[in-house]
């Protein structure tokens, strides 16, 4: 989930902010109101060619003032550069190399992140490389001429900037998968649990939950972890107290919201029901991974075609979570009862997955030519200036356009579509953010 962190560093005054802005320009108009994406408004959301990351200013560093709040900017700075994957410091061309500077450039040496030097202020090509070579003597390497005011530079910054970013996969990487199995009464829930943790390679171990009762069950198959999700309520023998129609439904939405991905058990032989949909509705409404999880498979009478007929049935029935694999098992035989977990780790990683802000253009640009935005009776079209990705777990793609009214439902349904069949996400509801210019 989270983006690298980019630290801006400088003595006061230097264009730090200018420049912040400068690289978080076009991301601008979206963090402000996307809940999740960056509370803390110090850091902004910028990429550059396929690369996204969060650039964060870290206030004006002074090592040699006796200012009440040198401490606290000081601690800040090294906060900011102690999770940052790269410092840029940025200095003043114009002024030349300062004191202030000097003595930053010092602590930066001392620290263990790699620093870029980016010289501000150097409007004219000529006499920025001029103004830029006298900050050799600062230690850090060769001083980039930049201009924030007008974007000079800052391209070239950039290609070196993101050398330095960590590679995706070790940003993706996450070690536990959070697993909710959820259903209606008498669908083999327990009996599933029992196929998962009653095996002899499973460690079993219970960890303790969020309150007494609801105990997690952690699991190890091939390496990956998985914390299996209120088994204390899945094991609970509720029918002898409650009676055979109690449902449990605010037991299973809690463990639904705990989850990465929800196992939604169904009962072959009964089919989908109206709690199935109204659980499935509450997977994708959180935004939610799922995998539909066809129980008492060995219980169903079957020739060539059931399977066929059965699937028509689920899209038919379960259009809430059309976007999730189905998997036909047996929880009293066995039977594929091990590659749940198969289909569960592909839906986690697409579930966590991130993809570029240009592979996201490309595929709207693709759908753009092949089917045109709507256009009004008065000869207003609507149009997409770029697409971004702003979050994961689920993924929330972000759709800068003209004027979201232009849209209709139709054109919506058409563009999600095409991200779907490029870009796959099988498993996981995608989100989009349709967005009007400011
Ligand atoms: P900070 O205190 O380091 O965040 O600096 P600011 O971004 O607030 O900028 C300080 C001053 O420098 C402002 O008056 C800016 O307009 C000016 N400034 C920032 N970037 C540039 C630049 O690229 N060229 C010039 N000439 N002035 C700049
Ligand atoms: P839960 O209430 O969802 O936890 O369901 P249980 O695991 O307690 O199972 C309810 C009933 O269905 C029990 O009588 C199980 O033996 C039976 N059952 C569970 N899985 C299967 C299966 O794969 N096939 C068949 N035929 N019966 C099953």
């Amino acid at each position: 989930m989270s983006l690298p962190i980019v630290a801006i560093i400088g003595r006061p005054n230097v264009g730090k902010s200018t420049f912040v802005n400068r690289l978080a320009e076009v991301r601008d108009a979206i963090v402000h109101d996307e809940p999740g994406v960056t509370r803390d408004r110090t850091y902004k959301p910028a990429f550059w060619n396929d690369r996204d990351f969060l650039v964060v200013d870290t206030g004006g560093l002074v090592f040699d003032d006796d200012t009440e709040f040198l401490p606290l900017i000081r601690e800040q700075a090294m906060a900011a550069l102690a999770e940052a994957s790269v410092a840029v410091m940025v200095v003043d061309g114009q002024a030349g190399v300062t004191a202030a500077d000097e003595a930053i450039a010092t602590w930066l040496r001392q620290q263990s992140v790699p620093v870029l030097l980016a010289v501000n202020k150097c409007e004219s090509v000529e006499q920025g490389l001029i103004q830029a070579a006298e900050f050799w003597s600062l230690g850090l390497g060769e001083p980039h001429p930049v201009s924030a005011i007008h974007g000079s530079g800052t391209g070239d910054l950039l290609d070196k900037l993101i050398t330095f970013l960590p590679p995706t996969e070790q940003i993706e990487e996450t070690d536990e998968i959070r697993v909710a199995i959820v259903g209606r009464p008498n669908v083999g829930k327990s009996s599933l649990l029992n196929a998962f943790v009653g095996e002899k390679r499973a460690i079993v171990s219970p960890i303790s939950g969020t309150t007494r009762d609801a105990i997690d069950m952690q699991v190890e198959r091939n390496g990956q972890r998985y914390r299996l999700i209120d088994t204390a309520g899945i094991r609970k023998k509720k029918q002898v107290e409650y009676g055979p129609e109690f449902f449990g439904i605010n037991r299973a939405f809690k463990a639904i919201r705990r989850a990465d991905v929800v196992l939604l058990v169904i009962d072959a032989i009964d089919g989908v029901t109206e709690q199935d949909q109204k659980l499935a509705g509450r997977i994708a409404d959180d935004g939610r991974a799922c995998v539909v999880v066809i129980n008492k498979w060995d219980a169903i009478e079957k020739d060539s075609h059931t399977i066929y007929e059965y699937q028509r049935h689920l899209e038919d029935r379960l259009h809430f979570t059309n976007w999730a694999e189905t998997i036909f098992v047996s929880a009293m035989t066995g039977q594929r009862v091990e590659k749940i977990l198969e289909l569960v780790n592909r839906a986690a990683e697409q579930h966590r997955r991130r993809v570029s802000t240009s592979v996201i253009n490309e595929v709207l640009e693709e759908a753009g030519n092949w089917h045109s935005p709507p256009t009004t009776r008065q000869g207003r079209q609507g149009k997409i200036y770029y697409g971004t990705q702003v979050s994961t777990q689920p993924p929330a793609i972000a759709l800068f356009v003209n004027d979201p009214n232009l849209f209709n439902d139709n054109y919506r349904r058409y563009i999600e579509r095409q991200f779907r069949q490029s870009l796959g996400f099988v498993g996981t509801p995608v989100r989009f953010f349709w967005r009007g210019k400011k």
